[in-house]
């Protein structure tokens, strides 16, 4: 039983996500360079667990001090589509009040979990509210969340309209140690 058999296709390889990772953390190095010395760190707040892989690669390439945190919206279940809005089960540690927070999530979908996870995150105090995120499904999109303050957007590619897995994203919390991100035969979840 291989990992790989319910996979129909890669999308993008473990070598050219690491290549757009590094790209990825230059740009926050240079965005943040400055604020991180006049105001205070920034925290790197994973969204759990889809992005326990990329906030770890992320990270490691972010040439600055960051303070780094995790929170969990659920909203999914086992199934391929969003139930609705989500709610936070399981809160940060470190206080975020006057702070920059980078949200780095997995994959954008309906957009559902993230404006939610923006509204909490102002709500706690963030000064400002960036997003990093892997994947973006823009075609899919239902609300137009809003960064807060000086946030900016970051994405590594944008994912066309299949339900994908590996390098973090799951279906029925398989598939997460996938070292790239695949298409997942329609017949494992149909
Ligand atoms: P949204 O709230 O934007 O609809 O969905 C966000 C969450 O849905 C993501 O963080 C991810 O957990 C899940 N999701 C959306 N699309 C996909 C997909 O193609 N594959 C996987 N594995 N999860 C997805
Ligand atoms: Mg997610
Ligand atoms: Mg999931």
């Amino acid at each position: 039983m291989a990992l790989d058999d319910d996979i129909e296709r890669v999308l993008w390889t473990d070598e050219q996500i690491s290549k757009r990772v590094t790209e990825l953390a230059g740009q926050i190095t240079r965005d943040f360079a400055g604020e991180s010395l006049t105001e205070s760190y920034p925290v790197v707040v994973g969204v759990a667990t889809g992005a326990f892989l990329f906030l770890a690669d992320l990270v490691r390439k972010i040439k600055l001090p960051v303070t780094v945190d995790f929170i969990r919206a659920e909203s999914y279940g086992s199934g391929t589509v969003s139930n609705g809005a989500p709610r936070i089960s399981f809160d940060l540690k470190v206080g975020i009040q006057g702070k920059h927070v980078i949200l780095v999530e997995d994959i954008v979908d309906t957009g559902n979990t993230l404006s939610c996870l923006i509204a909490y995150l102002e709500s706690r105090g963030a000064s400002s509210v960036s997003v990093c995120t892997l994947l973006d499904k823009p075609a899919r999109r239902k609300v137009n969340f809003e960064l807060l303050g000086t946030g900016k957007f970051y994405c590594g590619f944008e994912c066309p309209d299949y339900f994908v897995v590996g390098y973090g994203l799951d279906f029925a919390e398989l598939y997460r140690n996938l070292p790239y991100v695949g298409i997942l035969k329609p017949e494992i979840y149909s």
